[in-house]
């Protein structure tokens, strides 16, 4: 038997994607002792490890709605020659025009980690959240199995960033998953590292003139979905791409060695077909396939209020929002083959309120990232990485003030929330 060792800590962050590293920053800047537990071996979540470079959204039209330490990390970004921002007109849906920063996928994973270990966060990568503690029908911490050790973790609050909701849903929170009625999930995709690329010409190929190639080769059979999307901070011969597309349910193990299997094929098959056809690619190779697949939704975990469409699109403000966002709701259809939008207007931002966070019915525990408390469309939008980390950001400073207090998060007063949001930079109005 692996041996088992206990450990108490003020905050415990499962996850360190955008969500994760936001909490566990905020957390630890608010006085809290951190631990942030990641089963992989970087920080970043989906930037890193599935290599979605493009992280929406700190803007909307000239408006800044995102600042705290969403800023603080993009600024720093930008500033050592690892991103740029760009406001574009959307890939799939030429219209819907949105803000993102373009990074680097290593800089950023040693920009995070720097980050976290300058605020005090202690790391333990390789660690699986693998059970809940529970105390008295609460949270009370989880434990993780690594490779040498099953790790028994006490803390005052858990906050689950796994974007999945894995710590809730074995905590007993209710949750819903997909579409409501059929359980239908957005597909995965994964993305690949291309090297060699004549970046410029086929960026300006992607941008004018692509469609009715990518439609040709997509009714053929050649490559999986009619548009791609490619990332680039800046670099000179190097492209990401996303041009796969399968369908998969990522809280299920099987199911995600399949997803990867046939991701992967299609990833290969899509490089030949840019190669062969593509302007830009003729001399281009496939450095990497991303060590993960890339999971748009799973759990969403019910919360004391649950973000809904009409927030988003008539960008409703609430007494409690700890976030605001532009991104518009964003839902890939796996029947239509297609991306569906629905758009913000301009220079308008919807809040996200701090009862998202909060489980129903679960004490100890927030959730901050893809598991928040949404509809399906109201996630299409929330999901988007710089949101995450926003929510994230909050969740943190929320878990230090309760831990301190001793106060379950549901009982906090939001007046001390504000202010310590407020005192590090973010937006809230
Ligand atoms: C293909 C694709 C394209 C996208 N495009 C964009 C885009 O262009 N721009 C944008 O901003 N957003 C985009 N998104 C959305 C965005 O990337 C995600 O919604 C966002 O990363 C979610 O953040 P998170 O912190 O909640 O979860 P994640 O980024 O998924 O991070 C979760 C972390 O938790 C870890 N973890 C999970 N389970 C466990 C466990 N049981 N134990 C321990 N650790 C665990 C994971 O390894 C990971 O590091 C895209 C998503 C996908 C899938």
């Amino acid at each position: 038997m692996k041996p088992r060792r206990a450990k108490r800590v003020d905050v415990l962050i499962v996850g360190g994607g955008p969500a994760g590293v936001g909490a566990a920053v905020s957390a630890a800047r608010n006085g809290a002792g951190v631990l942030l537990v990641e089963r992989q071996f970087c920080l970043g979540g989906m930037a890193t490890l599935s290599l979605v470079a493009g992280l929406y959204t700190q803007w909307s039209g000239e408006r800044r709605i995102l600042g705290g330490i969403v800023q603080e990390l993009m600024d720093a970004m930008i500033a050592g020659g690892n991103g740029r921002e760009i406001c574009v007109p959307m890939s799939a849906a030429p219209s819907v025009r949105s803000s993102r920063t373009e990074i680097d996928p290593e800089a950023y994973k040693v920009l995070l980690e720097r980050t976290c270990v300058a605020a005090g966060v202690e790391l333990l990568y390789g660690a699986l959240f693998s059970d809940v503690v529970m105390d008295r029908g609460r949270v009370a911490g989880a434990v993780v199995d690594t490779k040498s050790e099953v790790l028994e973790i006490r803390a005052e609050v858990v906050v689950d960033c796994t974007g999945d909701g894995d710590v809730a849903a074995a905590a007993g929170a209710r949750f819903d998953k997909g579409e409501r009625e059929s359980g239908k999930l957005q597909p995965i995709s994964m993305l690949f590292l291309c090297g060699n690329v004549d970046v410029e010409r086929a960026l300006a190929f992607w941008a004018n003139g692509s469609r009715p190639l990518l439609q040709e080769a997509c009714a053929r059979g050649e490559i999986p979905m009619p548009s791609m999307a490619i990332h680039n901070p800046g670099w000179k011969r190097d492209v990401i791409v996303s041009m796969t597309r399968a369908a998969c349910d990522g809280t299920d193990a099987g199911a995600l060695t399949r997803g990867h299997i046939e991701a992967r094929e299609q990833a290969h098959r899509a490089f030949r077909f840019l190669k062969a056809s593509f302007p830009g690619f003729e001399d281009a190779s496939l450095v990497a396939t991303s060590a993960q697949v890339g999971v748009r939704e799973t759990r969403r975990i019910v919360g004391l209020y649950t973000l809904t469409r009409e927030d988003i699109l008539e960008t409703r403000q609430f007494p409690d929002t700890i976030a605001l966002g532009a991104y518009p709701i964003d839902i890939h259809r796996a029947e239509q083959n297609d991306v569906f939008f629905e758009q913000v207007a301009r220079g308008d931002a919807y809040g996200v309120p701090y009862r998202c966070l909060v489980p129903e019915g679960v004490d100890g525990i927030l959730v901050a990232g893809r598991c928040a408390s949404a509809t399906r469309e109201a996630l299409g939008a929330i999901r988007v990485q710089l949101m995450c980390m926003a929510m994230g950001e909050a969740a943190g400073a929320a878990a230090a003030i309760c831990a301190a207090a001793g106060l379950s998060p549901r009982d906090l007063d939001f007046a001390l929330l504000r202010n310590a949001l407020s005192a590090q930079g973010a937006i809230l109005e």
